[in-house]
């Protein structure tokens, strides 16, 4: 995968997405989960050379939100507009560098959307119809037998805990029947899906209740708060068409194709498992409608658990990012921690002793700790500078970590590339203490290659936390990151020049 990498880095392009967030209320941990991730990625294929458009943003349609600015006693846009504001304010705080923040009331996505459905209709696609069922205005979902929690002989839904609402209405539906072969021939042939479970449960689903025509329209009467459907004013268009065409708006669809093609053919969109049959089996039929291909790679993570429940606002046990802010003093901590415990299969329970123990044992005793007497050793022992004078033997056991980190952020896998990145930092611990270069009349080489390991675990920690890791770098000498794989070889180095010890993790109080 490293060779791969390496060759024709100039014409690597890469668009990585999130899904485009509910402004319904502050930003909280399950959706810092999908974005760190995000920015992870991208950093990391930033740092490798690509070309990369990181995109995220504010899906702002639909009844929740008319709801809730009319709880609020606010115009809808006005909501929206200052809900925006407030997602964009956390992402600053946790530097998530998108390329751009979209929003689904931009005129631009506006004037998209109604061109793709208007193109939808002229190619047969999307006919009248009526529907019948039951309803959960807040995950604006229909639910149908089987998909739904009876209790006090009513239909709850399944995620949220609350009653359906029963509605029937005259509405437009869009042919998802006609693609069911095509959708299930991509599920089950391509690797676009990760991890592949995700996409095997996709298909199963279809090959046991198929796949139905879609209602792509609401009555105005029920939901003003919409894209109007371009053939017919009585209507506006479902939100989920509305939000999934997000991701098009995003590289310039229609107008500008070349960019579009560039970018979507390396295309790596992040979601969190629940909203994986919209981005599966909707997603990919709406792609096939409009002449385009799926996404590259579509990366499904799973929840981070309270007591076993998803967090979400609705069952109320959220973990405020502030409190994690607050409480280890650097929001590039938080982007650690997120990370470190990041897991595609399986749900990860989080508590206060999980982040603590990450912030103490990885980031304070192991790399802070390593930093601090690294530094510590240079200026004393050597009066800060260190030439380049390789322990080969213990640069390969450096080198072999760094190689499975490297091929473990290839493939998207955060965690265990930050684990082999930990090991690093662990080994170089047990090095000094074996070498004890203190006693040595000549401690340039352990001490040079200490640095050396030092700096190519910061690399690979550098898109966790740039900021953090920047000036770690800089208080041994390296004043800037560069770009492509050739910075990650040992021995890299001519001379490090330490300026001072510094701190960057204290004790928790
Ligand atoms: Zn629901």
């Amino acid at each position: 995968m490293t060779n791969t990498v390496r060759q024709g880095i100039e014409e690597c392009y890469m668009y990585v997405t999130t899904p485009i967030y509910y402004p319904n209320d502050k930003p909280h941990l399950g959706h810092a989960y999908t974005t760190i991730l995000a920015d992870v990625i991208s950093r990391w294929f930033s740092l490798l050379g690509y070309n990369v458009y990181f995109l995220t943003g504010t899906d702002e349609h639909g009844l929740k939100l008319q709801r809730e600015a009319d709880k609020r006693g606010v115009s809808t846009k006005e909501f929206v507009d200052q809900m925006a504001g407030v997602f964009k304010e956390y992402w600053k705080v946790l530097g998530i560098g998108y390329s751009r923040f979209i929003r689904t009331t931009e005129q631009e996505h506006e004037e998209v959307v109604k061109y793709a459905v208007s193109r939808l209709w002229d190619r047969g696609y999307i006919y009248p119809g009526k529907y019948k069922g039951w309803y959960c205005t807040a995950c604006e979902k229909f639910y149908g037998e089987g998909e739904y929690i009876i209790e006090n002989n009513t239909p709850v839904c399944p995620t949220h805990r609350r009653y359906l609402e029963y509605i029937e209405e005259d509405t437009y539906f869009l042919r998802l029947s006609l693609f069911k072969d095509q959708v299930i021939k991509l599920l089950r042939e391509g690797s676009i899906v990760y991890p592949k479970h995700f996409s095997d449960e996709v298909l199963s689903k279809i090959e046991s209740e198929g796949l139905q025509d879609l209602s792509i329209a609401r009555p105005k009467s029920r939901v003003s708060w919409g894209i109007e459907l371009p053939f017919d004013s009585r209507y506006v268009i479902y939100v989920w068409i509305d939000a999934l065409l997000n991701y098009l708006t995003g590289l310039g669809y229609p107008k500008d194709m070349n960019r579009v093609e560039r970018y979507w053919k390396n295309s790596v969109q992040l979601i969190g498992k629940d909203i994986l049959w919209f981005h599966t089996a909707i997603w990919f039929a709406l792609l096939a409608m409009l002449d385009l291909p799926p996404p590259n790679k579509l990366l499904v993570h799973s929840y981070l658990t309270v007591k076993g429940q998803k967090m979400g606002k609705s069952l109320g046990n959220v973990v405020s990012i502030d409190d994690m802010i607050k409480r280890y003093g650097n929001p590039e901590v938080v982007r650690f921690i997120i990370a470190r415990i990041a897991n595609y299969d399986k749900d990860v329970e989080v508590s206060w002793d999980v982040y603590d123990s990450i912030y103490t044992g990885d980031l304070l005793n192991n790399y802070g700790n390593l930093v601090r007497r690294a530094t510590t050793l240079t200026i004393k022992t050597l009066n800060g500078r260190a030439t380049r004078d390789l322990d080969g033997e213990f640069a390969n056991t450096i080198d072999e970590l760094k190689e499975r980190s490297i091929n473990l952020y290839n493939s998207f896998e955060i965690s265990g590339a930050i684990k082999h990145a930990l090991d690093i930092l662990h080994e170089t611990n047990a090095y000094i203490n074996r070498r004890e270069p203190w006693r040595t009349s000549r401690p340039n080489q352990t001490i040079y290659t200490v640095l050396e390991a030092i700096r190519i675990a910061s690399l690979l920690f550098y898109p966790i936390m740039p900021v953090t890791v920047g000036g770690i770098l800089n208080s041994i000498g390296l004043d800037r990151v560069g770009q492509g794989l050739e910075q990650f070889r040992l021995g890299y180095v001519d001379e490090y020049s330490v300026r001072e010890s510094p701190i960057p993790f204290k004790k928790l109080q």
